[in-house]
């Protein structure tokens, strides 16, 4: 799955380019809140169109179920990416996606220019992987680029279906680049190699911890989870959030870190508060949580405990925040392990759609090595899954043969 072509590996001038782009950004009132990932597609779409290629972008955006929606449309997209790339993006709002007038537009495009084709989930094959739709995007091009990270672990007709049809298949900068230092720290890390899993479920993160446990020297777990874990040993939480289900996987897991030397480390304390609120935090004095309370953050001592776990490691691979973060009163160990990462030498990657947001919005976000720009994708990669839209991607040897 790692050694794939990239738009470097090809030809692309005066080539039509269809990209699959992750422009599924956050909208509201018909604003863009956050443009991180048209940012982060910039790299690929610069690229081509000074090679000078032909442009022809596409996304999904949203859930419309396969029908227009006027509220998911891309047109803001085409908008705000006009203004970054400093030049107009064609846009042409049609329920069907490609269409005659869509197919024309494509035709017509020059080298070095861009086009946005309308949300490829309007069509309902979009997400059935249909043929009729993959065939339709094919025929608008000569060369497919997938750069959509955050999708690529859906067999869509835009991500999947479409390389039946358009050959060569290639990645863009961005999956390169997440190939590159999440496929890089899970299958050949620099030791020590530390993860530290939180988050609020176990049984989200059952398989990270399994495909993880194999790999790492060290494994840190905070936030909720740690709770079904402190319980599965005896130890009371008291009103803590635990997945009584998952009490038995817990001890499993901590046999299989016993046996195969990892250290897997457990809160000594926490922060716990009576009702799940932002209110002032009670720091508890050992591992247990009093009756009637509910674990919320990491404690003192267990964030300095954690800091010494990680001041060695050559890599450290992030997922899921400490505790609730969203709370002011509840993000001292969040904010502290993204603290300590940012001061690390290591290799530090970050998985996970509220972890990275959470160490954007405490402002660490450019002093860490790697941010995964794909939540759910990057999660099957953590499980140690094959992700279709990559896989479907040409391989490096099989084109040089
Ligand atoms: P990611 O998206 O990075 O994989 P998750 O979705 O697994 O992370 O977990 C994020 C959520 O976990 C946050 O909304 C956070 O509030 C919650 N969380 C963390 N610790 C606790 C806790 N102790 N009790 C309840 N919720 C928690
Ligand atoms: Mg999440």
């Amino acid at each position: 799955m790692f050694n794939k072509m990239t738009v470097r590996d090809i030809e692309v001038k005066d080539k039509r380019v269809l990209v699959r782009c992750d422009f599924n950004v956050p909208l509201k009132e018909g604003r863009i809140t956050d443009e991180t990932r048209i940012v982060g597609a910039m790299p690929t779409i610069e690229y081509l169109m000074d090679q000078g290629a032909r442009v022809i972008l596409c996304s999904h955006m949203g859930k419309p179920k396969g029908e227009f929606v006027a509220a998911l449309s891309l047109a803001p997209v085409a908008g705000r990416l006009g203004d970054l790339l400093g030049k107009p993006v064609h846009f042409i709002s049609s329920a069907a996606v490609v269409d005659e007038e869509v197919k024309s537009q494509a035709m017509a495009l020059e080298s070095g220019e861009v086009m946005l084709l309308e949300n490829t989930r309007f069509r309902p094959e979009e997400t059935q992987n249909g043929e009729g739709f993959s065939k339709e995007l094919a025929s608008l091009a000569e060369i497919f680029v997938n750069d959509a990270f955050g999708t690529a672990h859906r067999a869509h007709a835009s991500t999947v279906g479409v390389t039946a049809f358009l050959k060569p298949a290639v990645s863009g900068f961005l999956i390169e680049k997440e190939l590159a230092f999440l496929g890089k720290a899970v299958e050949e890390p620099q030791r020590p190699f530390v993860a530290v899993l939180g988050g609020a479920k176990v049984s989200d993160k059952i398989k990270v911890i399994d495909n993880l446990l194999s790999k790492v020297d060290g494994l840190l777990i905070g936030g909720a989870m740690a709770y079904t874990f402190l319980k599965a040993q005896g130890i009371a939480v008291g009103s803590s959030m635990v997945e009584e289900d998952k009490l038995d996987y817990a001890r499993e897991m901590i046999e299989k870190a016993k046996k195969s030397g990892v250290e897997l480390l457990l809160p000594i304390d926490h922060r716990v508060a009576r009702s799940f609120e932002d209110v002032p935090a009670i720091l508890t004095q050992d591992a247990s949580i009093p009756e009637g309370h509910m674990g919320l953050d990491i404690g003192e001592m267990t964030i300095g405990f954690y800091q010494e776990a990680l001041l060695n490691a050559r890599t450290v691979l992030w997922n899921g925040p400490m505790g609730v973060f969203e709370f002011e009163n509840f993000n001292k160990g969040t904010l502290a392990i993204a603290e300590t990462l940012a001061m690390s030498s290591a290799t530090t990657i970050i998985g996970g759609g509220d972890s990275a947001a959470a160490v954007t919005q405490l402002g660490f976000a450019d002093q860490l090595t790697h941010i995964s720009t794909g939540g759910g994708a990057s999660l099957e990669f953590l499980e140690g899954k094959v992700l279709p839209g990559i896989e479907a991607l040409n391989d490096l040897k099989e084109e040089k043969q």
